[in-house]
C-alpha cells in the first residue's frame, strides 16, 4: 500500500512549482483524468532544490492529452510522450506505464532482458514500479497536495540513498541507461549506492555497448553538464561506466605521465561547474575536447615523430580518436566542428612573434581555444609562461601588443628567456 503524505507533512509548496505545469495538471483533473507531478520536480522539491524541469504522468492516453490542450505535440515512438508548449517552456506529460507483458505479442523485450518498446499503458502502481530510483517515484496531486510514496521513497531521501526499484540486476538488463542514472544521482544528490543496488554495476558496465550512442550522448550532456561533473566523472571511472562510454580517454588516462597523475580531464571537469554555478556558459563543443584531449595529445605526439607538420599530425590524431569515439558516444556536427578547431589553435599558441598572435587573437574560436590552453597550463601540459602571455596580449593595448609580438621582427630567441617553474612540458613545440 502506498503512504500518503499529508500537505502539512512534506515541504512541497504549490509556489516553488512551474505555473505551466500546474496549470497542466489542473486541466487534466477537470478533463477526469489522474494526473500527478512526478520525477526530477518532485524529488528536487522535497530536497529544497530548484527543479530542471517538471514532468507530469496520467492516466490520459497521449491522445486523449492532445485533445486537452491545444497547444500538444506527440512525441517518440519507444516511449510515446505528449509535450505541451508554453513559450520556451515543455511540459512532458507520461501516460502510466505498466512492466506487464502486452497481450498481443510477448516481443516486449530482446534476448539480453533490454525493453524495446515501452508502450503498456498501467495504473498509477504499475507506473510507479517501473520507474527507476525509489527517489524517483514519488507523486505530487496538486488536487489536495499529497505525495504518494509507492515504493518508500520518502525514506530514502531523507536517508540520502540511492535505490533501484525490483531486482537491480533485470532493471539495469532492461534498460542499461540505469546505470548511468544511478550515478548521476548519486554524483549530483551527494547521495550513496545501496549495496543492493551498487553491486551489479561493475559486471553490467558492457551492456551500455548496446545502448544507441545518440541515446549516450544526451545522457553524457546530463552526466557532464548538470554541475557535478567531477563527481560524476570520478564514480563513473570507479564503477568502470566511464571506459564504457570514452575508451580511449580511459586508456590514455590509465597510463600516468612520469609518475605525474594526469590531472587535465578533473580541472576541465571542475572548471565546467564552476562556469555553471557562476551562470556562465557551457558548451558540448567545449566539454568533448576536453574528454577527448588525452587519446588526441597521446596521437598528437606520435605523430609528430612522423614528421608531420603539427597541424597535420593534430587533425590526423583528432580523426583517429573521433572515429572509434562516435561508434560509443555520437557527437553533433555543430558541437564537433568547433571542438577540432579548439584543438586546432592549441599549436598557434606556441607562436607568438610576428602577425601571427593577432591572427589567432581574431580567430572566432580564440576565446575557447585560450580557456583550453589555460587548463593545459594548469595541469602542468605546456608552461604556465605561456597562458600568461595570451593573457597579457589580449588585454594589452596596440602598443603594447606590438612589444610583445615584437612588431613583426623575428625575435625568435626572446620568447626562450624566461621558462615557467613548474615546466614539466612533455608538449612538443612547433618550431
Ligand atoms: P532530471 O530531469 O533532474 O535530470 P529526472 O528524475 O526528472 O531528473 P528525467 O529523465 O526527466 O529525470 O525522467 C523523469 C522520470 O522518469 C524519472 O524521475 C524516473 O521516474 C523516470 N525515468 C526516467 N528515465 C528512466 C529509466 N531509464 N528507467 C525508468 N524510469 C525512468
Ligand atoms: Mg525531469
Amino acid at each position: 500500500m502506498p503512504i500518503v503524505i499529508a500537505r502539512d507533512s512534506h515541504t512541497i509548496s504549490r509556489a516553488n512549482i512551474s505555473r505551466n505545469a500546474i496549470r497542466v495538471l489542473t486541466q487534466l483533473q477537470n478533463a477526469g483524468y489522474e494526473a500527478y507531478l512526478v520525477g526530477g520536480g518532485v524529488r528536487d522539491l522535497l530536497l529544497g532544490r530548484e527543479p530542471k524541469d517538471f514532468d507530469v504522468a496520467t492516466n490520459a492516453l497521449p491522445e486523449e492529452v492532445k485533445s486537452v490542450f491545444k497547444n500538444c505535440r506527440l512525441i517518440g515512438r519507444r516511449f510515446r510522450l505528449a509535450h505541451v508548449y508554453f513559450g520556451r517552456e515543455i511540459i512532458e506529460v507520461a501516460t502510466f506505464r505498466s512492466n506487464r507483458q502486452p497481450e498481443q505479442d510477448g516481443e516486449r523485450h530482446a534476448e539480453n532482458g533490454m525493453i524495446l518498446r515501452d508502450n503498456v499503458y498501467g495504473t498509477v502502481e504499475e507506473d510507479a514500479q517501473r520507474r527507476d530510483l525509489t527517489i524517483n517515484a514519488l507523486y505530487y496531486d496538486v488536487g489536495d497536495f499529497t505525495v504518494i510514496d509507492f515504493a518508500d521513497g520518502m525514506s530514502d531521501l531523507q536517508n540520502g540513498v540511492i535505490r533501484l526499484l525490483g531486482d537491480a540486476e533485470s532493471r539495469y538488463r532492461e534498460d542499461p541507461v540505469r546505470l548511468l542514472r544511478a550515478i548521476r544521482f548519486a554524483a549530483k544528490l551527494g547521495f550513496i549506492i545501496d549495496p543492493e543496488t551498487e553491486s551489479p554495476i561493475q559486471s553490467l558496465a558492457p551492456l551500455l555497448s548496446d545502448v544507441p550512442s545518440a541515446r549516450l550522448y544526451e545522457e553524457v550532456l546530463k552526466l557532464f553538464l548538470g554541475g557535478s561533473a567531477l563527481a560524476s566523472f570520478e564514480k563513473l571511472r570507479h564503477y568502470g561506466l566511464f571506459g564504457q562510454l570514452f575508451p580511449a580517454t580511459e586508456e590514455a588516462l590509465s597510463h600516468e605521465d612520469h609518475d605525474f597523475p594526469i590531472t587535465f580531464v578533473n580541472r576541465g571537469l571542475n572548471n565546467t561547474d564552476t562556469r555553471l554555478q557562476q551562470d556562465k556558459s557551457v558548451t558540448p563543443a567545449f566539454l568533448f575536447a576536453v574528454l577527448l584531449w588525452e587519446p588526441v595529445r597521446l596521437g598528437y605526439e606520435a605523430q609528430l615523430t612522423q614528421d608531420l607538420l603539427p597541424a597535420e599530425a593534430l587533425q590526423t590524431a583528432a580523426n583517429d580518436v573521433l572515429r572509434e569515439q562516435i561508434k560509443h558516444v555520437s557527437i553533433p556536427k555543430r558541437f564537433s566542428y568547433p571542438m577540432r578547431d579548439i584543438w586546432q589553435l592549441q599549436p598557434r599558441f606556441e607562436q607568438r612573434q610576428g602577425k601571427r598572435p593577432y591572427r589567432l587573437l581574431s580567430h572566432p574560436r580564440f576565446r575557447a581555444a585560450y580557456d583550453f590552453l589555460l587548463l593545459r597550463a594548469e595541469a602542468g601540459e605546456v608552461e604556465l609562461e605561456l597562458s600568461k602571455w595570451w593573457t597579457e596580449f589580449q588585454h594589452a593595448n596596440s602598443e603594447q601588443k606590438q612589444n610583445m609580438s615584437g612588431q613583426g621582427r623575428r625575435g625568435r630567441g626572446r620568447r626562450r628567456k624566461r621558462r615557467g617553474k613548474n615546466s614539466q612540458s612533455n608538449k612538443p613545440s612547433d618550431e
